[in-house]
């Protein structure tokens, strides 16, 4: 999709929210309607108008990237040149992105755009970004196989001995020499009873004969992210923990064949977390069954079975199913796939690496 026709989606959302102008400040939302890929911009929609601002450092990158915008280089602070701008322009109110300006930020504009006034909105430009389209897809496809292929390069050589950061090390490089432009997180390399923690970071302990080992990794394509985990086994595990994994590969799959278009978000994640109770094990898995994946690695919708975050899923949404067991100072397993949601079902984007338990 161009530029423009997210410009011109933005502003029909602007228009039936009745609010006439919006200063994009999240630099995701920045880079998903202009093409900017750099760390520092901001973006001003006017009714008539559509500013890129960026200091000079970026000014170069903003001219080569930044198309649909004309390019406005900001001298002073963001307020200072804000006002410049809308002096004389006759602005009454102005959209702000609420979760993503200090409350220090928030006061400083509004000092200096006196008696324009500032309208907190929260969502906006994220709810354009809920659905994919065909380029984004390909980018979160990519990530995906390049994931894949990387992860199962580095798991399936796993063997005692070898110390958790090594292995996060290793993964990384993995990623970025098929062409990721970096891992989408830290990754997550956790042994032993350090796989009960769900989001333990790698550190200097070393893998054992009857370790499962939590792995949970991405790859950030063009911007794109992907995310994805598995767990396996170095050696003979513990009976509890065998059936521990059957029960999460179990829950996963469930709420897999549960996806498609129409259906609730909070369905899929009751659903799954049934099978873990069922099992005896509901209180170990107390986080939400997924989250949407895109620019952001955590973005909309949430896969949890509370009201608030109830959607419906659409085709074109890009979601991760990742329910888990956590088992306190004996072991932990979570599966996790990203998935597209299509006009049929879904479409499985880190199937490629196998989900039946690996003994390494
Ligand atoms: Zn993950
Ligand atoms: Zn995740």
């Amino acid at each position: 999709m161009t530029n423009q026709r997210r410009a011109t989606r933005l502003r029909k959302i602007l228009a039936k929210k009745k609010i006439e102008s919006l200063l994009v400040t999240n630099i995701l939302n920045v880079r998903y309607l202009s093409g900017f890929t750099g760390s520092s911009a901001s973006l001003l929609m006017l009714k008539d108008k559509a500013l890129f601002i960026t200091d000079f450092r970026y000014l170069s990158q903003a001219e080569e990237e930044v198309t649909g915008f004309k390019i406005i280089k900001q001298e002073k602070p963001l307020g200072q040149t804000l006002a410049k701008i809308l002096k004389g322009v006759g602005l009454k109110e102005l959209g702000v992105e609420e979760g993503h300006l200090t409350h220090k930020e928030f006061k400083a504009l509004e000092g200096k755009l006196r008696p324009v006034r500032l309208i907190p909105t929260s969502g906006l430009v994220e709810g354009l970004r809920l659905k994919k389209d065909r380029r984004e897809m390909a980018k979160i496809r990519k990530a995906a196989s390049i994931a894949v292929s990387a992860g199962w390069q580095v798991i399936s050589n796993l063997g005692q001995g070898l110390r958790e950061k090594d292995v996060a090390a290793e993964l990384e490089y993995q990623l970025k020499k098929r062409g990721a432009r970096k891992a989408s997180f830290e990754i997550i390399v956790a042994s032993g009873p350090r796989s009960a923690l769900p989001h333990a970071q790698a550190k200097d302990r070393r893998l054992k004969e009857g370790d499962l080992v939590l792995i949970d990794w991405g790859a950030n394509f063009d911007g794109y992210n992907c995310d994805m985990t598995r767990t396996v086994a170095i050696g003979r595990i513990a009976k509890e923990l065998e059936r521990v994994y059957r029960t999460v590969l179990r829950s996963q799959k469930k709420a897999l064949s549960l996806l498609g278009p129409g259906v609730k978000n909070s369905t899929i994640d009751k659903e799954a977390r049934a099978v873990i109770k069922r099992a005896g094990f509901g209180k170990y898995f107390d986080h939400s069954l997924g989250h949407g994946v895109g620019l952001a690695v955590h973005e909309s919708p949430t896969i949890s079975r509370f009201k608030r975050h109830e959607v419906e899923l659409k085709a074109g949404m890009v979601i991760t199913i990742e329910p888990g067991i956590y088992l306190p100072s004996s072991g932990g397993v979570r599966i996790e796939d990203t998935v597209l949601i299509t006009k049929n079902g879904h479409e499985n984007l880190t199937e490629g690496f196998p989900k039946e338990m690996l003994i390494l």
